[in-house]
């Protein structure tokens, strides 16, 4: 018999729209006992039933729905569905641009909850998040292993995430070859190299292909500040578009060891590319303060809010960095400028973005929009899904 979970009179309403998540205040009791990580079924309080959910006892997202069907078992053939659905969109996706890496699995916007995988070339980057993500291990890697029989996989769950789930952290080969020091991937033609065993996430920042792309049409013999440069995508994207000159900073110096190696591996004149190691905090404060100039900046920084409470905080540290940007741009200098935050939503960072124009001093005029790549998709059901947005602005 499985494990019934019964939501408190009334808390069925989100799942009746399909999100994903039911939150430990919805439930109102558990009818059997549930090992972690193990699928449930969802039922409202008169006992109807809702839903097949992953049990996450140790999380306050307390279950994830893995299937809306009532006659759907969560098995090896159930992933091999979800894996070829969502492949469709990525094989026209990789067509459309050119592409050998792309996410396969953006978690609950593939209807995965729990689970990315990122494909780089012929290695599969599996990152399990969740306690029935970690449960289903087994018939995940069973389901990679029937539809991509050529590819390696490689496992990264090694995100402190998994603490609130109750799992340990994991990570090493699954199958296949081990992957290089460095894979070399391809992204708009540029060659990337990709470090999948220590690099950030899984290896590399895919979400941002669109942006770096955009990047091109704006550099121009420009001197780009490339701010939370990780491996150096917005330099190479800057230099193919002709920039004049680019700073690269990042407080990681494996991560500008790699950036410089990229610029090199495309061919393009290392003598315009700098790479700094510094916290960008304190660069742009010195720069101000030397009174140094640039006509393009990228501030990519990383997740700043991992909850609710930390959004206050959050908001003064982006607007601090971004005025500090416009004070250092030339008049009608380009400020490329994103957050990753999830709980940040889009008007409010615009909102920020403005404050930081009122205390820079300086007119800006926002002129295009950005979020993470088609391959990084965002359910109608799972609002959340959308967490990068950047703006390119025009500071005057
Ligand atoms: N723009 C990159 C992704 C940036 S991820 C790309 O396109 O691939 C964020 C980066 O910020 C990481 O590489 C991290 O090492 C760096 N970082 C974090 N805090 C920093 C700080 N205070 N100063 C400089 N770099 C920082």
């Amino acid at each position: 018999m499985t494990v019934r979970l019964i939501l408190a009179k009334g808390r069925e309403k989100s799942l009746l729209r399909r999100h994903p998540w039911v939150f430990s205040g919805a439930v109102a009791r558990m009818e059997g006992k549930a090992r972690r990580g193990e699928t449930i079924d969802v039922c409202d309080s008169q006992g109807k039933w809702l839903a097949r959910a992953a049990f996450s006892p140790d999380s306050q997202i307390r279950a994830r729905v893995w299937s809306w069907q009532q006659d759907e078992s969560v098995d090896i053939a159930f992933f091999v569905r979800r894996l070829q659905a969502a492949q469709q969109l990525r094989d026209w996706l990789a067509v459309r641009d050119g592409l050998d890496s792309y996410r396969l699995i953006a978690g609950e916007s593939d209807g995965m909850p729990g689970v990315t995988i990122d494909r780089f070339g012929s290695f599969l980057v599996l990152q399990l998040l969740s306690a029935g993500a970690e449960y289903q291990r087994p018939a995940i890697i069973s389901a990679l292993q029937q539809c991509y029989p050529d590819c390696n996989i490689y496992d990264r769950s090694d995100v402190a995430v998994r603490k609130k789930e109750g799992l340990e952290l994991s990570q090493g080969p699954v199958c296949g070859a081990l992957p290089p020091d460095l894979l070399p991937i391809s992204e708009h033609g540029m060659k990337l190299l990709v470090d999948i065993r220590t690099g950030h996430k899984t290896g590399y920042y895919l979400d941002q292909r669109d942006s770096r792309f955009a990047t091109r049409r704006y550099a121009q013999d420009k001197r780009v500040l490339n701010c939370f440069s990780y491996t150096g995508g917005f330099a190479v994207s800057a230099l193919l578009g002709g920039c004049s000159e680019v700073i690269s900073v990042d407080t990681s110096q494996a991560a500008l060891d790699v950036a410089r190696q990229n610029v090199e591996l495309n061919g393009l004149d290392v003598s315009k590319a700098q790479f700094v190691r510094d916290d960008v905090f304190k660069l742009l404060r010195s720069y101000r303060d030397n009174g140094e100039r640039f006509d393009l900046i990228v501030m990519d920084p990383p997740k700043f809010v991992e909850n609710k409470n930390q959004l206050a905080g959050a908001c003064r540290g982006y607007k601090d960095i971004n005025m500090l940007a416009m004070q250092l741009l030339n008049p009608g200098g380009m400020l490329m400028t994103f957050s990753c935050s999830g709980l940040m939503a889009t008007d409010l960072f615009q909102k920020i973005i403005a404050d930081a124009a009122v205390d820079a001093h300086r007119d800006v005029q926002f002129i295009e929009q950005f979020r993470q790549a088609a391959d990084h998709p965002v359910i109608a059901s799972y609002p959340e899904g959308l967490y990068l947005k950047g703006f390119a602005c025009r500071v005057l």
